[in-house]
């Protein structure tokens, strides 16, 4: 048997621990998990309890099309459900992106680091990687425009920026978008932006009519509290959602995920709220920092990247230990910080108290 050679020696994607291996390997009671930046809160309770409904009728395959979700999300940010295209997570409208416009005789230009499943496609259908570095912690844009030639297909940016947590301005993105090619795709993945904050973030739905070009996706993964239901969309004009809806699988967002996604949509307050928390929260983790002098990246999201000085993955095996799960910045491009989702107020205070003893820990080990 024999795969595409790209994919021969291709690691698998590594996802955060799961709670309940931790819990039985280090015979903890109580774990936490920070890794995977999973809202905190959970689902709104209208999304748990549409889930109960839809759950009925297991037998009935799922409406591949998405009619009820899509015309609730066409509603909600005020597009025609034509320009919808539904994945089971935004991770599988990344692949269909990849199967649809690379091969080995294209490229794609992306940041380093961000969300590795850009990359991961790619590799896959056997396009070249062009990899622009951040710069100060941001998408180097103009970086990322030298980078484009005529193999260039799709450009990727990330926005806040997974794994940093920054952001590109709205200045920054229409610049950006009057000089890319229009036959290249420049894809707007805002897995994250129910947290945002910031006045100056982009609202690129609002472009989306001047730009054929532009796609943008969303998730329910990530504030909506719905990542093991697994649904996410991209949004384009009408013509390029078309063409790509051949390559999406017939039943690949599942009736539960509709049903669940439906009720999380219409509860907007409960989106506030857990945006509201969060904000508080990621405040006590930098004013924590600026306490002990740690470095951060400010984070339009809800994560947060540390600078604890000490490699990342003795932070994680010491954090775990403590019954934290976080990221190590080793694989992530940052080897001497963490990543670690902003959790509840009672989650904070005890990882901010087990950071605390972590740090002195490896300080001592060091003098010793
Ligand atoms: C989590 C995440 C996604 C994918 O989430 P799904 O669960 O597949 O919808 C996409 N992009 C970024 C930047 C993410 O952090």
């Amino acid at each position: 048997m024999k795969v595409k050679s790209q994919i021969i020696g291709m690691e698998p994607y590594k996802p955060g621990k799961p709670m309940e291996e931790v819990k039985r390997e280090l015979g903890l009671k109580e774990v936490h998990k920070l890794a995977s930046n999973e809202n905190p809160y959970g689902a709104s309770p209208k999304a748990k309890a549409a889930v109960q409904q839809a759950v009925l009728y297991p037998e009935i395959y799922p409406d591949g099309y998405a009619a009820d979700i899509r015309q609730a999300v066409a509603d909600h940010i005020g597009v025609k459900a034509s320009q919808l295209l539904f994945g089971a997570g935004s991770d599988e409208v990344i692949l269909m992106l990849c199967r649809a416009m690379l091969n080995n005789e294209t490229n794609t230009v992306m940041a380093s680091p961000t969300f590795s499943q850009y990359k991961h496609n790619a590799v896959i259908e056997g396009a070249e990687i062009r990899e622009v570095p951040l710069k100060d912690g941001v998408h180097d844009l103009e970086g990322m425009l030298e980078q484009i030639d005529e193999n260039t297909r799709i450009v990727w940016v990330c926005n806040p920026n997974n794994p940093t947590g920054t952001y590109v301005n709205d200045e920054a993105f229409q610049a950006f978008m009057r000089q890319v090619p229009e036959n290249v795709l420049v894809v707007s993945d805002e897995a994250y932006i129910e947290y945002v904050t910031a006045q100056d973030y982009p609202n690129t739905l609002a472009y989306l009519n001047e730009y054929p070009n532009l796609m943008i996706l969303r998730t329910f993964s990530k504030a909506y509290g719905l990542a093991s239901m697994r649904i996410g969309y991209g949004v384009a004009q009408e013509k390029l959602v078309q063409s790509l809806d051949p390559v999406r699988p017939p039943f690949n967002t599942n009736t539960i995920a509709q049903y669940a996604a439906i009720a999380a949509l219409g509860d907007e307050e409960y989106i506030e709220e857990c945006r509201i928390k969060n904000r508080k929260e990621l405040d006590r983790l930098e004013r924590y920092c600026e306490k002990k002098g740690l470095s951060y990246l400010p984070s339009q999201t809800n994560f947060m990247l540390i600078q604890t000085g000490v490699s990342g993955d003795v932070m994680f095996d010491a954090l775990l230990k403590k019954g934290f799960i976080i990221r190590s910045g080793e694989a992530l491009g940052y080897p001497d910080w963490i990543r670690v989702t902003a959790g509840t107020s009672e989650q904070n205070t005890c990882f901010l108290q087990a950071l605390e003893e972590c740090l002195d820990e490896q300080k001592h080990s060091v003098k010793g």
